[in-house]
């Protein structure tokens, strides 16, 4: 069986504090391990890791929504360095999903894979908008529950159930 382990947005600029988006110490413990400990896992089960990276231009209009945060180039782009040492392919994306502008539909045609686990921060908006997409691609998805967290652990809930029940997502607790 074909397996691809996508983690989201594991970087400086979402796990390291006094970033401005920075999603709390209480993310940073909880998850970092987990998702270590997963690609670790995986890696050895043969699997092909993917890892996305939130990435804009100075003046990219999401910052009329959210402060301006993983610009190209700097230090929060960066993957956190609990990771950054994995072998894995990286996908560079201005918006939540990590198939808008990037490479990430011919990467997975070529990868043919059987089985997605998504990773990474945040459940609620980059985890969430991918997983949606692969899910449109009728790609087989599966997330571990703490594998993947928010900063607004109420929605973080809110969408576990959201793609178990509407997204057809396998979710493991
Ligand atoms: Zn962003």
């Amino acid at each position: 069986m074909k397996e691809v382990l996508i983690i989201v947005d594991m970087q400086r600029g979402f796990l390291e504090p006094g970033r401005p988006l920075y999603c709390g110490d209480e993310v940073r413990e909880r998850v970092i391990p987990k998702v270590v400990d997963l690609a670790e896992r995986k890696l050895k089960k043969g699997a092909q890791l993917i890892f996305t990276q939130d990435s804009h231009e100075p003046e990219d209009p999401e910052f009329k929504m959210w402060p301006p945060h993983c610009i190209r180039g700097t230090e929060e782009e960066e993957i956190i360095p609990e990771l950054s040492g994995f072998p894995g392919i990286r996908v560079k994306k201005r918006r939540y999903s990590a198939f808008y502008g990037t490479d990430l539909d011919r990467i997975l045609e070529e990868l043919e894979p059987d089985l997605v686990t998504v990773a990474g921060v945040c459940t609620d908006i980059c985890v969430l908008y991918t997983v949606a997409d692969l899910r449109n691609r009728d790609y087989q998805v599966q997330v571990y529950a703490d594998c993947v967290d928010s900063f607004d652990r109420e929605a973080h809930e809110f969408m576990l159930r959201h793609m178990e029940k509407v997204l057809g997502v396998k979710v493991l607790r």
